[in-house]
């Protein structure tokens, strides 16, 4: 990243697919709790099989009886689409005097696009969206007097401070493994894919877009 008259500007991300394929999370983690938030006609979690391997060995850097629960990994464009629609429909819930447009430029913020170099890195098996449980617990990592985008801020200082910690044991299993938090939700990490080329400075994106997740043999 460079910034260019005060503005921030990136070089253009490549993707140079590298065949590899996903794993169902399920099977080959069985400690890590998936919970999709949104429907999927199976129910499971996808990832490449090199993302799962890095949070595999995440999973062994935190404390006893805590594990990760997985909110989303793999998405198809359509999940994608609907995700989008949804976080309009919310935004303008939230704020009535806001147009069409400026709830729609808002939800471009938290959700990637559909298509193009830049879709979503759900889209490629690189993504994950991530949380902790503690003996089949939630564990707790916001606040429920912040907004939606306060709290999706992975540095907030209006968090109390057990919310904060929290939030550092998932930040240190999962950076110290390789993996990369976006910028705009804590939840959202990745490897390999376009926003993880761009946030790392890798330039070279290795996963792109996976219509059908293809199990890895
Ligand atoms: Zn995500």
């Amino acid at each position: 990243m460079s910034k260019v008259g005060g503005r921030k500007s990136y070089s253009p991300v490549l993707i140079k697919e590298c065949g590899e394929g996903m794993v169902d999370v399920k099977k080959t983690l069985p400690r890590v709790v998936v919970l999709l938030d949104k429907d999927r006609p199976d129910g499971a979690a996808y990832l490449r099989k090199t993302v799962a391997a890095m949070l595999g060995r995440a999973l062994k850097k935190l404390p006893p009886g805590m594990t990760f629960v997985i909110r989303d990994a793999w998405r198809p464009a359509k999940v994608q689409q609907d995700i989008m629609e949804s976080f309009v429909v919310r935004f303008r819930r939230q704020h009535p005097g806001w147009t069409k447009e400026r709830a729609k430029k808002e939800a471009q913020k938290y959700v990637a696009n559909a298509s193009g170099v830049m879709a979503s890195g759900h889209m490629t098996g690189g993504a994950l969206d991530v949380r902790l449980w503690k003996n089949g617990k939630r564990v707790p990592m916001r606040s429920w007097k912040l907004t939606y985008q306060e709290n999706a801020g992975p540095y907030q200082p209006k968090l109390p401070k057990h919310l904060q910690r929290n939030r550092e044991i998932m930040y240190r299993a999962l950076s110290e493994v390789g993996f990369s938090q976006c910028h705009n939700e804590f939840w959202h990490w990745s490897y390999g894919d376009a926003q993880w080329a761009k946030r790392t400075g890798a330039g070279v994106a290795i996963y792109g877009v996976v219509e059908t997740p293809t199990k890895s043999r």
